[in-house]
């Protein structure tokens, strides 16, 4: 069976309560859409308004973080339950900026995938390499390690229904899109890996994304590769321009 297209916007440290109710009102009728599920990843002040604000219509809420403990002295944190409760359905896991900038490691990155999974959250967990690493060669052998040690005890069940996204760190914000080529190559070794780290139905199921400088020009060319199924997406998610790209054909 052929895998759903999924794009979904990260939406990162921009839109405040009022502004993400307008953008919602704003991308409504552009992001419809029959054959692509949609999602907004948005900050956590967010969430309630969002979540009232796309009622009724094909969009699905998603968090950017989420801590793995199921409560308490945690201050500033934000737990599975929380996100649950308060009607997400998504989160974005092991982002590049919060692995950089937060210091986000590995270890840390699978309690978040186990706890989000078993709380019914859909982790869009997140790979990819610097520039350096793909000077170097190492792209692929990188991704392996992050996939496999973020994915340590999750089951074969639990990934079929879980998004990766390949997002090469140099591609980020930059305007600097890979080539649907490289693309293409790392979301197809994704899924080999996945395949070696448990069957080719788990391989087949799981939906890979293409994040880094997705707009409304290279959509189409990038998800119609056979290992990508769709796209993470930062600053076209915040425009009209996202319409454009969920309905890329
Ligand atoms: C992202 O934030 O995940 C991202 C891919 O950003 P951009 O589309 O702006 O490169």
């Amino acid at each position: 069976m052929a895998r759903r297209k999924i794009v979904a916007g990260n939406w990162k440290m921009n839109m405040t309560p009022s502004q993400a109710k307008a953008l919602c009102a704003e991308l409504k009728d552009l992001v419809k859409s029959e054959d692509v599920d949609v999602v907004y990843c948005v900050p956590a002040i967010d969430i309630v308004p969002v979540v009232e604000a796309v009622k009724g219509t094909n969009v699905k809420v998603g968090a950017e973080n989420m801590y793995f403990e199921e409560k308490g002295a945690y201050t500033g944190e934000i737990s599975a339950a929380m996100l649950v409760d308060a009607g997400v359905e998504y989160v974005i896991i092991g982002h590049s900026e919060r692995r950089d900038y937060f210091k986000e490691d590995d270890c840390l990155l699978n309690k978040k995938v186990k706890k989000a999974l078993e709380a019914g959250l859909i982790p869009i967990l997140c790979c990819g390499e610097t520039l350096e690493q793909r000077e170097m060669g190492v792209t692929m052998d990188w991704i392996r390690l992050q996939i496999k040690s973020d994915l340590a005890g999750v089951t074969a069940e639990q990934v079929q229904g879980m998004i990766i996204a390949y997002e090469p760190i140099w591609a980020i914000g930059t305007g600097k899109t890979a080539t649907t080529e490289q693309a293409e190559e790392v979301c197809k070794g994704i899924r080999m890996c996945i395949e070696e780290m448990y069957d080719a139905q788990t391989a087949e199921a799981v939906r890979i994304q293409y994040g880094g400088s997705v707009n409304a020009a290279n959509a189409a060319e990038l998800f119609a590769q056979p290992n990508i199924d769709g796209g993470l997406v930062g600053g076209a998610s915040l425009k009209a321009d996202f319409g454009k790209i969920v309905n890329y054909k």
